[in-house]
């Protein structure tokens, strides 16, 4: 990991990622949805090209050499996994295949077995709807109490609020480390530490935050921190579960098959150890080797001079975007990363989405999976300019030309 801050040489960063050489609708693609899903360098593609070539075998059950070399590999993922979240033991990290996959897990596998009717979760008005229907799943099975962190206009949540709803009540807090909607950093050390003074669990949504924030689930203490590894500059289809090591073994698993067996007969099953109990089947392999690739890619660059990158470019687009009359900034949060979410007066973002998709420029309109976010900021939603470490200022000037030429013309 580099330490000091140099600055990134963006122009050939944008070289690693052939995909944004490619014009869209006669004009330069400007990929400005990375939210949703950042782009894959060079290298990624490459590892995952490399292990269908040479490696391609199913894991652990083989003892062939290439079923040796794909565990190996496989394996290394984890270990690479580890010390990117700074896990204390390789067996708390557990491969899904997403954000969505994981809290899944947690409220199937954690809330059945250990919440009860009248026992409540917290989750906050930021959450992503991975983030609220898996509880409210659980919730109508066990009869539990789902409360809702209110936020301000900024889209800052309200602690105050977040102190009076917990209690002894409270078994389980899940809540998101930056929104996707609105790129809100949540002080997410003491809503952690404020969970566990009532005896709570806390899961963190970390989807949005992996790419741009250090993680250190030991200083955070969170019990569970779940990302997906296509936000990372890795492949869709793969992320990871991270709980702390007791409270996964205590935990009963959540899909039965192959692999999370010891041994199996008619009568009775045991289970495995962890962290394979929680991986049924054949999982995503290649994917999973590729992460690694794309966490060297990150390191390569020093996470904290893309966060230093993306961080200019939210000032400039927040500093251009504001100067344009008719257009409001929605989430302007004390500390945000690089997502920039508007409303354009008379406006459907709708329009505005295909608009600028005409002019070239990749945004994402609507809700972003927040409704409930959304209703509360009075909204039926919002077009959304996110950043990479590929993006520049040249791009943000394509976008406030863009917005103008929209104005102009649903004028
Ligand atoms: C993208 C995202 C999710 C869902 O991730 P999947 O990869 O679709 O499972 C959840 N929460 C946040 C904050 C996100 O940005």
């Amino acid at each position: 990991m580099q330490s000091v801050l140099a600055p990134i040489d963006i122009q050939r960063v944008r070289q690693d990622f052939p995909i944004l050489d490619q014009m869209v609708n006669g004009k330069q693609l400007v990929y400005f949805d990375n939210a949703a899903t950042n782009q894959k360098p060079i290298p990624v593609l490459n590892a995952l090209a490399h292990y269908y070539e040479h490696d391609n075998a199913n894991i652990h059950r083989g003892i062939h050499t290439l079923a040796e070399r794909a565990t190996q590999d496989f394996e290394a993922s984890r270990q690479k996994i580890k010390s990117f979240l700074n896990a204390e033991h390789i067996e708390e990290v557990i491969f899904t295949y997403g954000t969505t996959d994981g809290i899944n897990l947690v409220a199937q596998s954690y809330g059945r077995k250990f919440l009860n009717a009248g026992d409540e979760i917290i989750i906050s008005t930021l959450e992503h709807h991975s983030n609220i229907v898996p509880w409210q799943m659980l919730c109508e099975e066990r009869g539990c109490v789902l409360r809702i962190i209110p936020i301000d206009n900024n889209g800052d949540l309200l602690l105050d609020e977040y102190e009076k709803l917990l209690s002894e009540r409270t078994k389980l807090v899940a809540c998101v480390h930056v929104s996707n909607a609105l790129g809100t950093i949540n002080p997410i050390k003491t809503i952690i530490d404020m969970a566990h003074r009532v005896g709570a669990v806390v899961l963190v949504d970390g989807a949005q935050a992996s790419s741009h924030i250090e993680l250190d689930v030991q200083a955070m203490d969170c019990d569970f921190y779940v990302l997906s590894a296509h936000k990372l500059y890795g492949p869709t289809g793969m992320g990871v579960l991270y709980g702390k090591r007791d409270i996964l073994n205590a935990m009963p698993p959540y899909r039965g098959g192959g692999e999370m067996i010891k041994e199996v007969t008619f009568e009775k099953t045991t289970y495995n150890d962890l962290p394979y109990k929680f991986e049924a089947g054949t999982p995503n392999i290649a994917d999973v080797v590729a992460v690694r690739t794309a966490l060297e890619y990150m390191e390569s660059l020093g996470k904290e001079n893309i966060a230093q990158h993306e961080h200019e470019l939210l000032l400039y687009a927040t500093e251009q975007l504001s100067d344009i009359r008719g257009l409001r900034i929605v989430g302007q949060a004390k500390e945000k990363i690089g997502v920039v979410s508007f409303v354009l007066d008379g406006i459907h973002h709708q329009d505005t989405g295909v608009i600028l998709d005409q002019l070239g420029i990749a945004v994402r309109t609507g809700h972003h999976c927040t409704q409930p976010l959304m209703s509360r900021l009075g909204l039926a939603g919002t077009t959304r300019a996110s950043f990479a470490v590929y993006n520049t200022k040249d791009e943000i000037d394509r976008l406030v030309q863009g917005v103008l030429r929209v104005q102009k013309m649903m004028a």
